[in-house]
């Protein structure tokens, strides 16, 4: 078993798949041109993106492809929907509703704007990580401009009612964005059925290439600039298109979608082979996230009396990747605000970790991921200084 890898931290990036990268390949040497430049070359690099940014609209059920809008990534894409919304929209008012578990693309950009004197309501969640219904109807103000609630949180998976919200939202006249990336390829995107004005994609979640993604942004819509410098993206967004990874996220999105089903399904059954596998052997346990409104690829959970990150550690030693709450916050021992939120106590909001499964995981990852997390939870809890009475 020496030296065997078993990736299972797809939530926090995916490999790149062999149909991506194929698309990508010839647009790094061959199909080389800056799709600004009005020459063959140009023209050439500039088709490979309307290709992409038709894939992308047609995969969201967009009415148009010049909703979508290519950016670094997923958070570029929400700092630019939070505070370009903000700040395009300030005239009609300064207050802004948003949920407790957001990622920090979010959050932070939100706080940002709380320091320019913007006015944030960051709503409560269940126990499952729900956002409750009352409660934003509760948290609608007259001067309230923009709802901005994450489609499916990355720590515990939770699926959020996203249609129900972007109504609620139409009904106030108010703008709805979400954060769809790990919605993308795991539930089914619809913008103009969700009614929503503004969404964020990330190509590295879905088998694309790493910063690359889009801001989804509904035609008559205002948004303020967060790059100056050109005339790219309709005068939107400047910088030279990363025409290679674009072109390799239109590809990524045509498959996540494509395949959504089938892999939901695969996945559901590595996960639950998984879960049954880790509950016969494994005491002491509990599961976090919505037991049904999910999705199938993340995997939440907290081990008593262990900390998180000394079981992270020791799976590493043995091949086995996972992620402590989320990746950008792995190198803080704060409890994961996501967990906090949910009313999970610190000790053990500590000790969990998240499994996220990828369309490549085998029940043999599966079978030597347990048997590695077995031998590493009965070591740690055999040196555990926070034992409780009777648990040992
Ligand atoms: C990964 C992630 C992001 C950030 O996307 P990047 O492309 O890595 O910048 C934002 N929101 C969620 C929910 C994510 O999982």
């Amino acid at each position: 078993m020496a030296g065997r890898k078993v990736y299972l931290d797809n939530a926090a990036t995916t490999y790149v798949s062999s149909e991506v990268l194929n698309e990508m390949l010839p647009c790094f040497n061959v199909l080389f041109g800056n799709p600004n430049s009005i020459h063959s070359f140009g023209r050439e690099a500039s088709s490979i993106v309307d290709r992409a940014r038709d894939r992308i609209a047609t995969a969201i059920n967009a009415k148009d492809s010049n909703e979508i809008y290519f950016t670094s990534g997923g958070s570029e894409a929400d700092n630019w929907a939070v505070k370009g919304l903000a700040h395009a929209y300030s005239f009609k008012g300064k207050h802004i509703i948003t949920s407790s578990i957001e990622h920090h693309a979010v959050l932070d950009a939100c706080s940002v704007l709380e320091k320019e004197g913007f006015d944030i309501t960051y709503l409560p969640v269940d126990k499952y990580g729900l956002v409750n219904i009352a409660e934003l109807l509760h948290a609608i103000r007259k001067d309230t401009i923009l709802i901005s609630i994450m489609s499916v949180n990355n720590e515990v998976g939770t699926i959020q009612n996203v249609k129900t919200i972007a109504k609620i939202a139409h009904e106030n006249n108010i703008l709805f964005h979400t954060d769809a990336v790990q919605a993308l390829g795991a539930v089914k995107i619809d913008v103009q059925d969700m009614e929503i004005d503004a969404l964020s994609i990330s190509a590295h979640k879905i088998y694309g290439p790493k910063g690359c993604g889009a801001l989804y942004l509904k035609n008559g819509l205002k948004i303020d600039n967060l790059i100056d410098g050109g005339s790219q993206e309709r005068g939107k967004r400047g910088g030279t298109l990363n025409v290679p990874a674009i072109a390799g996220f239109g590809k990524a999105v045509e498959i996540a979608v494509r395949d959504l089903s089938v892999n939901q399904q695969k996945l559901k059954i590595i996960r639950e082979y998984f879960l049954s596998k880790v509950r016969d052997n494994i005491d002491y346990i509990h599961i976090n996230g919505h037991p049904q409104q999910k999705v199938q690829g993340t995997l939440s959970i907290s081990f008593e009396m262990i900390e998180g990150e000394s079981l992270l550690m020791l799976l590493d030693l043995d091949g086995v990747a996972v992620s402590t709450s989320s990746a950008c916050t792995s190198n803080s021992l704060q409890p994961s605000h996501v967990l906090k939120a949910m009313g999970i106590e610190d000790e053990i909001a500590q000790g969990t970790v998240r499994f996220s499964f990828g369309k490549n995981t085998s029940k043999a990852d599966v079978d030597y991921a347990v048997e590695v997390l077995i031998n590493s939870v009965k070591k740690l809890r055999a040196i555990s200084p926070i034992t409780k009475a009777g648990r040992r």
